[in-house]
């Protein structure tokens, strides 16, 4: 076999970029990690990483931002808050957007997303967001983090759940604001059935400027509104439906909701587009039922 000269005739930009789109075409995994490139290249990730000041920026820099993984990152949800908080610091804001926390961290929302569910969630997780004078949480928050108990037990969760990992708010902001734990949950219930019943397919844009205000109008991106997150979980029955984890039953999984054909490439976030998935099965670590 003939072995291709072992460098590039020329190391400028646009020959570098040349090469990374060479061997991307070569690659046929979603993503392309710098171990992969350096494999199949003629120059050493390091030098684009140089460059073009990371990874994630050589890829954009030659227009395949699609194809860095940002799972390679492997945080965890320790290393996330870590980060989440640190670029508040940095940044010296009480709250953060996303946009903010992906322009300062390098990563992007989709290993937050998979973690926490929501950026929101993420935020309630981290105390930020609060005001200075104290914990003060919307309702929304409050729903959020009953979702996150309610997918770790796969049911309703006690009150004194509320008071331990992974809840981020304590029983007494909920009973501070329905008056009881009973009321908190009923009204968490309301809040999921007052969305209408999640379609199985995007509205045309006709049928939405016919109904005036979408109800759901996170439809077309990337975030899961609330009450679709928790249909998809409880169709699921709150296990991943590649291996059947369950944190009910192992501590340690955590459920999230993976689109099956992926956003970036067109997939719809709507319920027959979403799947239950736990943290290894959705980095295709799991171990898939044969
Ligand atoms: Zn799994």
């Amino acid at each position: 076999m003939h072995f291709e000269l072992e460098h590039l005739d020329s190391y400028d930009d646009s020959s570098l970029l040349d090469e990374l789109r060479r061997v991307a075409s070569l690659v046929h995994t979603q993503k392309l990690t710098r171990t992969q490139f350096t494999g199949l290249a003629k120059v050493h990730s390091s030098t684009l990483e140089k460059r073009f000041g990371s990874w994630k920026g050589a890829l954009e820099a030659a227009g395949l931002g699609n194809r860095f993984d940002d799972a390679s990152f492997g945080k965890d949800r320790e290393d996330l808050l870590q980060m989440i908080k640190g670029t508040a610091e940095k940044l010296q804001k009480s709250v953060l957007t996303l946009q903010e926390f992906e322009a300062h961290s390098g990563i992007t929302g989709a290993p937050v997303r998979r973690v926490f569910g929501s950026w929101k969630a993420a935020l309630i997780a981290a105390e930020l967001g609060q005001s200075s004078l104290g914990k003060r949480y919307t309702d929304e928050d409050c729903f959020e983090n009953l979702l996150v108990l309610w997918t770790h037990y796969g049911r309703p969760p006690k009150h004194n759940e509320m008071n331990h990992a992974p809840s981020a708010v304590g029983s007494k902001a909920y009973v501070l604001r329905w008056g009881t734990w009973r009321k908190a949950l009923a009204a968490f219930v309301q809040r999921i059935e007052s969305d209408p019943a999640p379609p199985e397919s995007p509205p045309s844009p006709l049928e939405q400027q016919a109904n005036g205000n979408p109800v759901l109008p996170d439809l077309g991106s990337r975030d899961i509104p609330l009450s679709l997150r928790y249909y998809v979980l409880r169709r699921d029955s709150f296990r991943c439906v590649a291996c059947g984890a369950s944190p009910a039953i192992t501590a340690g999984i955590v459920l999230h909701i993976d689109h099956i054909h992926p956003w970036a490439r067109g997939g719809p976030t709507v319920a027959d587009n979403l799947r239950t998935l736990c943290l290894s099965c959705n980095l295709g670590k799991g171990v898939s039922p044969a």
